[in-house]
């Protein structure tokens, strides 16, 4: 039986934020740190100590597997010390380390979010950082808090918004808009109701990060409008993220009924990290409505092992033109190279298995790999690597 490969294929990440050239060393904890989606400092503080064999403490899967592929790239020991000592050695060009890491994994573009980190980081130097092309997101949550700060009356800020957004997607390089709205007041949008949304507006006044539902589902419903008129994709943050989530009001089932209003029925959707552990629910979704798309970010790599399961279980439903390759990587050009490393690993696993089982032979397996990791992100994004 042939074996398939994902060797080779160019990749096409849709979804990570750029991270600051840094040529000053890490420490071993700062680098742990970096690695973690909690965003509470105090998560690893005891690094010292650790026994022979014993895993640092706070540390899971997805950063056992980064040391292994590390220490074995870097040729250097699998603990912690000696893999950013190595790192570090590199990583004083910081540029070329980047470009080298960018470059053994095929990585050729990236679609990012500069929402995060705050203050934002410049396209054109991350672009010129990393060698990939970059495609960018609008997040529509700092222009709101932007605006929050000069006390405008609700409905001129509505205007100054709507402007913002409208001319943001004029930019070139810019494919949509993104809204963290997941983080604050959840998914189940409301309808589209000024007053209520005019007096909640009061609550976001006095604090930027409150919930302020009716006013952030009408922000939200906005974006929808201004992508639809301007053609642009409306990145949606589903399922779990930072420590900051409002995770019971997280999964991607809740937007299904704002979706199929007949005003959104052109609109194109994103739904970036395809709503984890929700997936079956993007599956779902994007299987039934022709516009909305999903990525397989943050749950690759940050669940390991687990990026088998979840391709398997995502494209138990989800059309093989729908899913796209993503890793939310958000420090360190590690974390996207070993998105690449871990997902391709991870697929090949899952397309031998079809092939062995007789689904499919393994030209076909290699060519949705292909469409997985940078094709449908052309054919979706109209653009051409
Ligand atoms: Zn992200």
């Amino acid at each position: 039986m042939q074996k398939v490969t994902l060797d080779g294929i160019k990749v096409v990440d849709v979804h990570a934020h750029p991270f600051r050239e840094q040529n000053e060393p890490e420490s071993p904890v700062d680098f742990l740190r970096k690695l973690s989606l909690s965003v509470i400092p105090e998560m690893f503080t005891n690094i010292e100590d650790v026994e022979k064999f014993q895993p640092y403490p706070g540390t899971n899967m997805w950063i056992q597997i980064l040391f292994r592929h590390m220490a074995k790239y870097l040729n250097c020991e699998q603990d912690l010390t000696s893999i950013v000592e190595a790192r570090n050695k590199k990583a004083k060009k910081f540029s070329n380390y980047t470009k080298e890491l960018f470059t053994d994994v095929n990585l050729e573009g990236l679609i990012m979010d500069f929402g995060y980190p705050q203050p934002p980081i410049d396209r054109n130097d991350f672009q010129q950082m990393s060698g990939a092309r970059i495609w960018e997101i609008h997040r529509i949550e700092p222009v709101m808090v932007e605006l929050g700060k000069q006390n405008l009356p609700f409905s001129e800020f509505i205007g100054k918004y709507r402007d913002n957004l409208r001319q943001a997607l004029q930019k070139e390089g810019v494919v949509g808009l993104k809204t963290i709205i997941a983080y604050r007041s959840g998914l189940e949008i409301g309808e589209k109701d000024e007053q209520a949304a005019e007096a909640a507006y009061k609550e976001f006044l006095l604090n930027d990060k409150a919930p302020a539902k009716a006013m952030r589902d009408y922000c939200f419903h906005i974006a929808m409008e201004e992508c639809t008129s301007a053609d642009k994709f409306m990145h949606i943050h589903t399922g779990i993220g930072d420590g900051e989530v409002v995770l019971s009001k997280a999964s991607p089932g809740f937007l299904l009924d704002t979706f199929r209003k007949s005003e959104y029925k052109d609109t194109k959707v994103h739904l970036v990290h395809g709503g984890y552990p929700w997936m079956e629910e993007a599956a779902f979704i994007v299987s039934i409505l022709p516009n909305v798309y999903m990525d397989i970010s943050l749950q690759n790599p940050f669940t390991g092992h687990g990026v088998e399961r979840i391709i398997s279980q995502v494209l138990e439903l989800a059309p093989f033109d729908k899913v796209m390759y993503g890793s939310d990587a958000f420090t360190v050009p590690e974390m996207n190279w070993l998105g690449v490393k871990l997902f391709k690993e991870c697929f090949e696993r899952v397309l031998n298995d079809w092939v062995e089982k007789d689904y499919m032979d393994a030209g076909q397996a290699r060519y949705i790999g292909e469409m997985i990791l940078y094709k449908n992100f052309e054919n979706i994004y109209k653009v051409k690597l």
